[in-house]
Order: C-alpha cells, then structure tokens, then sequence
C-alpha cells in the first residue's frame, strides 16, 4: 500500500494506454491542418469574472462544479472548465479580430470541474476542441461539423451518426421556452428533481435529462422547430443544404440542447455506437453572441470539442488498435567487454533514429530473450564473449526465428537497410 495517491476525480495515464491518447493527439492535429485551423495556447486558470460571463450562471458548470481559488493578492482565479471562454478572450485581447475576417483556431489541454467521478468522468480531464470566429456563413457550421465526423472516422470509431438541432437566438429562444414551460408546467410530478429545478432556471437543460423516467415523458414533447425565427429557420435550412450537398449524414434531433448557455442556432453531436451503446463523442455548436458578451464587437462563431477519455473510452471498448511504438531492436550483450561493443552500436544507431533498447544486464541469454518477446522488437542481436574473438554477433529475426551471422563492420550499415526497408510502407 503507498501512502500517497491520486486526488479523487484524477487518474495517472500510464504508459499502455498512453499510446492511444498520442494516436487521437496526433489525428487531431492532421485533421486540424486539413481544414487549415492554427493551434492556440491559454493559461489553465483564468479570472473567474471571465467564467461567470462567458458560461452562464445558471449552468451546471457555474453553479456547482468550478475550481476556484484566490491567490495571494486575493484575486478570484478559476481552473478552466472549458475552451472558449480563454480562447475567445484571447482572441479579443490580441486583437486578432482587426487582423483577419475569419480566425480558425484549435486547442487542446487539461479542464476542470468538480463533478461526481465516475466511468470515464474526472475531475481533471482532457479536451481538445476548434473554433471558427468570423463565422458568418452556414457553410463554416457545416466544415466544422465536418471536421468532426472525419475526424472520428479517422480514429477507427465505429457507427457515427451525426445529430444536429437549432436552439434559436435571443429573439426566438423565449418563444421556446414558453413552448416548453407551459407542456412541462402541466406535468412537473412527472419529472425528477434535477429537471424540477431546471424549470425554474434553465427549462432548454431538461431536455438533455438523463433520466430514464424523464426521457418516457419526454416523447410526447411538443416539437419546438417550428417556433425558431425567420432568420435561425433560414440559417438552419442553409446548414442542412450544406451537409447534403457535402453528402454528410445526418439526423435533425430536436432533443439536443447542450450543456453550455452561449449556443445559438445550432447545435451537434457525433455519437458512435456499437454492440448497441450509444455514445456521444462530442458535441459543439454556433454562438453569435459570446464575443460580445465578452466585450469584444457582434462577431459570429462556431466551434466544437471532444473529451480524449471518453474517445480512448470508446476506442478500448470497441477495440481499435493503434500502431505499436515497440523498440526495432534489441541488443543482447553476454559480458562485460560485449557490453562495451553494444553500448557503441547504440550509440550509434539511435543517432541513425532506429528506436532501439539495449539489455546490460548480467542476466544469461534466455532470460534476455524473454525480455525481447515482451517488448516485440524486430530484431534482437546478440553479442556473446566467443563471438568477440571473430568480431561478430547473431542477428535474430523474431518473426520467423531466423538466425544469422554478422560481422560487427556490416552491422551498422545491415541495420540501415533493414529499418529503412520496413519504415517504407
Ligand atoms: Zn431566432
Ligand atoms: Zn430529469
């Protein structure tokens, strides 16, 4: 038993499954480049001000789950919960509005929220996440939702679907919301405490509740898409033109509202299912309003986000497998002075960028042997003390089992050839 161990809500990634999370990194980002969006780095914590503004204080997010803290100027400082809030503050704040019409931007990094743990939720988890700022167009909704589904496609997920929803603008969203009220008003004994609360506060939120009771109720919902405004019912048609004319498919889901205040417009999720879980794998959205509730001028935007655990989640659960990051070579040396000759080789070899592990232990050879079955290397050479005398050692195919000689002068350039050979596919 240690005596220390992680906060509750956080876990240690380790090395096995790290591979996985460098895999989606990676994709991201090449998926990122495609659609010409340029990486962004903010601070983890922010001023809570920023927060409290940009989220909405009748969130789940403000309400209950913030990290805050005063330093020791007593300034209010808050862990972020979320991208876009610093990202949008960022933007304004280097003026990047005034430079370019259009801002395609992506992040990724830790967030915050003091949420109860559970599967594939913590307290520190990892996001990455684009926004398009100057996004006039529908078109700019539909890349984005684009980007999304490639994206997750290119990760080996299986069975995407992609559900859209239009959640109006200050102008239609009251309309909603009385729609709403007056159906649910009727039926409150129905509903469970969280959304009786909701009622209240934030009546959109109860259509995301999770709630299996709720969600029995919930289908005899009144449909709201045909209180949304000319101009959402407009851009909302244009959205949909979009996704048909790029062939993307889709599913117009009136239930989706999402988590965050700041949407207009639309809003999206990409779920993936398999052996009949449905999972969402993220979600997004326009907000037309949020640069100016943050100062900035009225400037249209839309972005979206992922959560790399729950991606990692459903990769383990539906059993993608990545490219191994396993050592091409392993050197075997059986005494001191073949221990010297190796420690050369790698030396060497690594600074010729073949990834390589090189075993001085004084353990005897079939102990070494197993080691290069565990890491899977290609090739294992081995440098026993006779073999000095002849200046040469054993190079070991571990695929067939093959075994041949080769002289120590050969070795370095035979290497060379051989990584070459099976790095070219
Ligand atoms: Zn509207
Ligand atoms: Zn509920």
């Amino acid at each position: 038993m240690t005596k220390y161990t992680v906060p509750r809500g956080t876990r240690d990634i380790l090395p096995a499954e790290v591979a996985l999370w460098q895999f989606v990194e990676q994709k991201a980002r090449e998926i990122f480049r495609l659609y010409n969006f340029r990486e962004i780095r903010t601070p983890i914590f922010e001023h809570t001000e920023l927060f409290l503004r940009g989220i909405g204080e009748n969130t789940d997010i403000i309400s209950k789950e913030m990290y805050n803290f005063q330093d020791r100027k007593g300034r209010s400082l808050t862990l972020r919960p979320e991208g876009t809030a610093s990202v949008v503050r960022a933007y304004l704040e280097s003026n990047l509005h005034k430079q370019e019409a259009l801002s395609k931007l992506w992040y990724q990094g830790p967030m915050f929220r003091y949420e109860r743990p559970q599967a594939g939720r913590y307290r520190q988890f990892h996001q990455m996440g684009c926004e398009v700022l100057g996004a006039v167009s529908a078109y700019q909704d539909t890349e984005v939702i684009a980007l999304a589904q490639h994206f997750f496609e290119t990760i080996g997920l299986r069975g995407l679907e992609v559900h859209i929803n239009s959640v109006g603008c200050p102008i239609c969203r009251p309309v909603i919301k009385e729609r709403l009220k007056s159906f649910l008003g009727d039926n409150l004994n129905n509903l469970c405490e969280d959304c009786r609360k909701r009622f209240e506060t934030n009546p959109l939120r109860i259509l995301d509740c999770k709630n299996p009771e709720c969600n029995e109720f919930f289908v005899m919902l009144p449909d709201i898409s045909d209180v949304l405004c000319a101009e959402c019912k407009e851009h909302y048609h244009d959205v949909q033109n979009y996704l048909n004319i790029m062939r993307i498919k889709y599913m117009v889901n009136p239930r989706l509202v999402r988590g965050l205040d700041y949407y207009t417009k639309t809003v999206f999720e990409v779920i993936s299912s398999h052996l009949g879980a449905q999972n969402a794998v993220c979600g997004g959205g326009r907000y037309d309003n949020l640069i100016q509730e943050l100062g900035g001028p009225s400037i249209p935007a839309v972005g979206f986000a992922f959560g790399l655990e729950r991606a990692v989640l459903i990769m383990q659960n539906q059993k993608v497998t990545v490219p191994g990051r396993t050592p091409y070579l392993l050197l075997l040396p059986l005494g001191e002075n073949a221990g010297n000759r190796a420690a050369i080789f790698a030396n060497k070899l690594r600074r010729k960028n073949i990834p390589l592990e090189i075993d001085i232990s004084g353990r005897g050879l079939s102990a070494k042997l197993k080691t290069a079955n565990k890491l899977g290397v290609r090739y294992v050479y081995i440098l026993g003390e006779d073999e000095l005398v002849d200046k040469c050692g054993q190079l070991k195919d571990m695929r067939d089992g093959r075994q041949k000689k080769i002289r120590f002068d050969k070795f370095l350039a035979e290497m060379e050839k051989k990584y070459k050979k099976d790095n070219r596919s």
